[in-house]
C-alpha cells in the first residue's frame, strides 16, 4: 500500500472534524459539519440507516440535514442554479428526478418522526456559521 498518509492532526478539534467530515462530500457538507463541531455539537454525517442518507444528523435534535447542491437540486432563485443550453429536455428530466427524489427523501424521514431541513450550497459557502445556528435555534 504506498498511498501517502494524510497529515497529521495538530490539535483534537482538527482531528475531530477530520473524522466527522472525512464521509462527507462537497465542500459545502464541510465547511457546516467544522461549524457546528466549533459550537461543540455532536452529530452524525451521512447516515445510511436513515432514508435518503441525511448529509448532516442531529440524533439528539431528530433532526436530519440536507446540504443541497444548487445546481442539482435546483435552488429556487439562485444565480448557481443554471440550466444548460444544451440537451434540454434530458436535463429537464434529471433535474425534476432529483427534485422529487428530495421531496419523497424528506417525506420518508418525516413519517419517522424526524424533523428535516434542507441548507442549501451558496448559503453554506457564504456562511456556514450562520446557517449553524439557524439549525441549531429551530425548534429547540
Ligand atoms: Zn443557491
Amino acid at each position: 500500500m504506498a498511498e501517502p498518509k494524510p497529515p497529521r492532526a495538530e490539535d483534537p478539534l482538527r482531528s475531530k472534524i477530520m473524522r466527522a467530515v472525512k464521509r462527507s462530500s462537497t465542500r459545502a457538507e464541510r465547511a457546516l459539519a467544522e461549524a457546528l463541531l466549533r459550537l461543540g455539537v455532536s452529530f452524525e454525517t451521512n447516515d445510511r440507516s436513515l432514508p435518503g442518507t441525511p448529509d448532516i444528523v442531529l440524533p439528539h435534535k431528530r433532526l436530519a440535514v440536507f446540504v443541497h447542491g444548487c445546481f442539482w437540486h435546483r435552488h429556487p432563485g439562485c444565480p448557481r442554479a443554471t440550466f444548460p443550453k444544451t440537451h434540454v429536455d434530458y436535463w429537464a428530466k434529471k433535474f425534476k428526478a432529483n427534485v422529487e427524489r428530495d421531496k419523497r427523501k424528506i417525506q420518508a424521514l418525516e413519517e419517522m418522526g424526524w424533523n428535516v431541513k434542507v441548507v442549501w450550497e451558496c448559503e453554506v459557502l457564504r456562511d456556514a456559521e450562520q446557517v449553524a445556528h439557524v439549525l441549531l435555534a429551530d425548534d429547540g
